[in-house]
């Protein structure tokens, strides 16, 4: 069985040094937004290139307190994808606000750029690009169209720490940048964690209120807010595992580019394609077939972890039946849907597994194409 991401092989690189970090945590006493948290905002920071990063407990919580901080709720509407977890949109919902879809490239899963305007309204607070897969959007054209209509921008970066566009990481673009460290992320921890970046002290201050009930000094209290802070243990190992993020993206490209190679030729396979002047992360080697679910399921009969993120568009979940959008509101987005197959990508992964990967998907994909046998 090859997994389409394998933990427990990253663990050889950073267990040892982890374990003596939780422990020093466990034998502090000091539990929560102690030294650990303070040390990684700022590491962080200087990683990304921003002046402020506040620790949360999830990127959904990194959304929605973005939300928030930019006084986005009731009424308001956010242009954003359904091609996307749901977290994203979910964030939306849960400060009362409206999610509108655009629809993506077919040739990045994001956000197509040049259908944005035509959902601009008088109700429109904000663009939400998702840097999904790891692939920057086309922030030029994005922040182009924020600026001409005094939009905020608020970034879905929980796919692609460490992704550039034009040499700037993702996130620094807009408004806020939103990241997760769930444990399959590229930059994941132990258990649940999120950020929220931004350059703005106002804002920056305003989250650090909102993560903790509302309020700047204890036990007093300006606004509702939530309990959202990272646990020292978390941030704890999270410090451990910073300072190997480009080295794991990096391998993470080289395996991207094995996987291309490997399938150069193959019929009815298309690889994933990158925009000019961007550095993707590969959080998911993407490739689009035909017959895509019996290829899937004859994958997982051989061996191969491969996964469908998503099956379902955000639009035509029942979460949203509210908005009364039907099949054929976003083409290619539901197109895409239908094609989409991520396989086995993690840094640890070896040349060996990958082309026993390829080999199985190129077989897989020739039988499911030919009549009657799928
Ligand atoms: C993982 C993810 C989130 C949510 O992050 P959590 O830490 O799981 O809350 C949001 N958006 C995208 C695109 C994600 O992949």
């Amino acid at each position: 069985m090859i997994p389409i991401l394998d933990s427990k092989r990253q663990y050889a690189t950073i267990g040892e040094k982890a374990e003596k970090e939780v422990l020093e945590v466990m034998r502090s006493g000091q539990y929560i937004l102690g030294k650990n948290n303070k040390a990684f905002e700022e590491e962080i920071s200087k990683y990304i290139g921003v002046k402020h990063a506040v620790c949360l407990n999830s990127g959904t919580d990194a959304l929605h307190l973005a939300l928030r901080a930019l006084n986005i709720g009731k009424g308001d509407e956010v242009i954003t994808v359904a091609f996307t977890f749901v977290a994203t949109t979910e964030s939306v919902e849960i400060v009362g606000a409206t999610p509108v879809f655009v629809d993506i490239d077919e040739n990045t899963f994001n956000m197509d750029a040049s259908k944005i305007e035509e959902k601009i309204t008088p109700k429109t607070k904000a663009i939400l690009p998702v840097h999904l897969y790891g692939q920057p959007c086309e922030m030029d054209k994005i922040m182009e169209i924020a600026k001409k209509h005094n939009l905020y921008v608020i970034e879905d970066c929980c796919q692609a720490i460490g992704a550039e566009y034009k040499g700037q990481k993702v996130g620094t673009f807009g408004d806020i940048g939103c990241y997760s460290f769930y444990p399959t992320k590229n930059l994941g921890t132990m258990g649940d964690g999120g950020l929220a970046i931004t350059n703005s002290e106002e804002i920056k201050n305003r989250i650090v209120a909102l993560r903790n009930h509302g309020g700047a000094i204890r036990y007093y209290h300006d606004e509702i807010g939530v309990n959202s802070r990272l646990d020292e243990i978390q941030a704890a190992i999270l410090r451990v595992k910073l300072p190997y993020i480009d080295g794991w993206n990096k391998q993470r490209r080289e395996h991207a580019a094995f996987y291309n190679k490997l399938f150069e030729g193959a019929e009815g396979i298309e690889t994933p394609k990158e925009l000019d002047g961007t550095y993707c992360v590969y959080h998911q080697y993407t490739i689009k077939v035909e017959n895509r679910d019996e290829v899937h399921k004859m994958l997982q009969e051989n061996g191969i972890g491969a996964m469908i993120y998503y099956p379902v568009p955000l639009h035509l979940q029942k979460v949203h039946a509210h908005l009364g959008l039907k099949e054929g509101y976003l083409p290619k987005t539901e197109k895409n849907t239908k094609l989409v197959l991520s396989l086995p990508m993690f840094a640890e992964i070896t040349e060996e597994e990958q082309k026993t990967v390829a080999k199985t998907v190129i077989e897989c994909v020739k039988k499911c194409s030919k009549a009657g046998v799928c």
